[in-house]
């Protein structure tokens, strides 16, 4: 989704980087501390601190200055990531890794060593296998001299394994230059077993006017530039420390390639949007905790999957952007997204459209766990219906934005009818895209409201990206019913526990996203219990 632009945007000065308490143990807060003040140091060891805080570039860090990472934990195995830096790396460069049972390193559980190279942007996606399921372990990485910050991640637990308990975080959105990221600061010291990343890592877009920090650049299309902006990013020690406090799953969406695109066509349908896509898909895996089998082939990379947090969970990973069918009925001369009404745009009915290409949805559908209390949908965006005018005046069936899976009304009905045959237990969909927290009940039909509900929606908003007007979503409120909770006037993210006998949902924002140092509170509070797909107010 495009940003709303906004008249005015005071710039903050950073705030001080104090760890948050609350349920952090010890050892979390110290990680953090050093997180946060480590990367801050090194900068004024350069000598660099004001430019650092105006925007770092990446030859000016330290060798590590882009933090560490992990992610896609398996039972026996996770991914550590981190990408060298510097004005003056060799064409190749050994980084070795180690990953401990403790904090000290004292008991080494794996070590190795993997080839920097710049063909990959100088990034490590290091594979220690044949590890205990559902234990934490430490990492950290050395090369040229240098030594990175120390993570902490933890495998998954075996997938027939009792788990009484998931901690997990949602996020999305992540525009750099109109919020600091204070939310990740509060994520960060949480005591998390996952974050689910659900898109907008990155923004393809050069600063906004007023930027609270600025970005390097412009419009971001080629492969040198889109490693750029993730490194602009990635400098930021909020977003470090919560990389290095628990391990990563994550899907993208449009901006880190281009807003709005679909398949291979870009939102202003230049011919070489390919070669574009291609570069962004490269550049995305080399700055993810994503394993090397990953690794972008012919412009394609598979982001879809799954993984069992032993008998508690499903969690599906869905790309909604990289098989759909493009936008149907788009403004003249473009491509991309667009708010029609039904009477103007039959086409949005025509039954072959899908959102995740055939393969995907076969895949989807064959692959729901009966046997697991809940299966969790993590995606791009907003799955449920929603209109901005009612249904039942003038507009004959109300409005549908085309990029979001309103524009795909019978590939939602298909999935969610198959949800309802099949009895698909405990499906909660999980999204971002639109800058905004909803909370919905999603009927096995959008049309019918006396169809059963299926599944529970919590559709999260952003770490800094700005919403639509809040107006508008109040006034959309009364014509759809289904939505319980739509806010998207604050920044934060999802705070989840799962446990086999129900989901808690804890919605936490912002003060202010513009301020590193922000508190942050919760705008509501949700259950969905086990067996009963509705969605209740805690
Ligand atoms: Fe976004
Ligand atoms: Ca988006």
């Amino acid at each position: 989704m495009r940003d709303p632009a906004r008249r005015t945007l005071a710039a903050t000065p950073p705030g001080p980087a104090a760890a948050d308490g609350g349920q952090a143990g010890p050892s979390r807060r110290r990680l953090l501390a050093a997180m946060v003040g480590g990367t801050a140091a090194a900068a004024a060891v350069v000598g660099l601190a004001p430019a650092f805080v105006r925007h770092a570039r990446a030859a000016d860090l330290p060798r590590f200055g882009l933090g560490i990472a992990s992610g896609q934990p398996q039972a026996t195995s996770v991914v550590l990531w981190t990408r060298l830096v510097g004005a003056d790396l060799p064409a190749q460069a050994d980084v070795a890794w180690e990953l401990a049972e403790d904090e000290a390193f004292t008991r080494i559980a794996a070590r190795g060593t993997e080839l920097a190279s710049w063909d990959d942007a100088y990034s490590v996606h290091a594979e220690p296998q044949g590890l205990q399921p559902a234990r934490w372990y430490w990492y950290r990485f050395s090369a040229l001299g240098q030594r990175s910050a120390v993570g902490r991640t933890r495998t998954a637990p075996a997938p027939d394994a009792r788990v009484d308990r998931l901690e997990f975080a949602i996020a999305s959105c992540q525009r750099y230059d109109v919020g600091r990221y204070a939310a990740w600061r509060h994520a960060a010291a949480q005591p998390l077993d996952l974050v689910l990343f659900l898109g907008d890592y990155i923004y393809e877009y050069p600063s906004a006017a007023n930027a609270v920090r600025p970005v390097e650049g412009g419009r971001v299309r080629r492969l040198e530039e889109y490693r750029a902006r993730y490194a602009t990013h990635k400098s930021d020690p909020a977003l470090q420390a919560a990389h290095a406090a628990c391990p990563w799953l994550l899907v993208w969406d449009d901006h880190e390639v281009e807003n709005d695109y679909a398949g291979l066509q870009g939102e202003f349908l230049e011919a070489d949007f390919a070669d574009q896509r291609a570069a962004a898909y490269k550049a995305y895996w080399e700055h993810m905790p994503l394993p090397k089998a990953l690794r972008p082939d012919r412009g394609a990379m598979r982001m879809h999957g799954r993984l069992d947090w032993g008998r508690l969970a499903r969690i599906h990973l869905l790309d909604d952007r990289q098989m759909r069918d493009s936008q149907v009925c788009p403004q003249r001369g473009r491509g991309g997204s667009n708010t029609v009404r039904l009477a103007d745009c039959p086409a949005l009915l025509d039954p072959r459209r899908t959102l995740l290409g055939p393969a995907q949805e076969r895949w989807l559908a064959d692959g729901w766990a009966p046997d697991r209390p809940w299966n969790l949908l993590a995606q791009q965006t907003l799955m449920a219906r929603c209109s901005w005018e009612d249904p039942a005046g003038p507009s004959r069936g109300g409005t549908y934005w085309t990029d979001g899976w309103d524009g795909y009304p019978l590939a939602r009905r298909r999935l969610l009818s198959a949800v309802a045959e099949r009895k698909v237990p405990g499906v909660v969909v999980l999204g971002g895209d639109v800058h905004a927290n909803y909370v919905a009940n999603l009927r096995s039909d959008d049309d019918d409201p006396r169809s059963p509900v299926v599944a529970a929606e919590f559709c999260g908003t952003s770490i800094t990206s700005l919403g639509l007007e809040q107006a508008r979503l109040d006034r959309a409120r009364a014509f759809n019913p289904h939505i319980l909770h739509a806010r998207s006037d604050q920044r934060g993210y999802g705070r989840f526990t799962l446990q086999p006998g129900q989901l808690h949902a804890d919605l936490q924002v912002l003060a202010d996203a513009r301020d590193a140092a922000s508190p942050i509170a919760s705008q509501g509070r949700f259950v969905v219990e086990a067996g009963r797909p509705a969605v209740q107010r805690a």
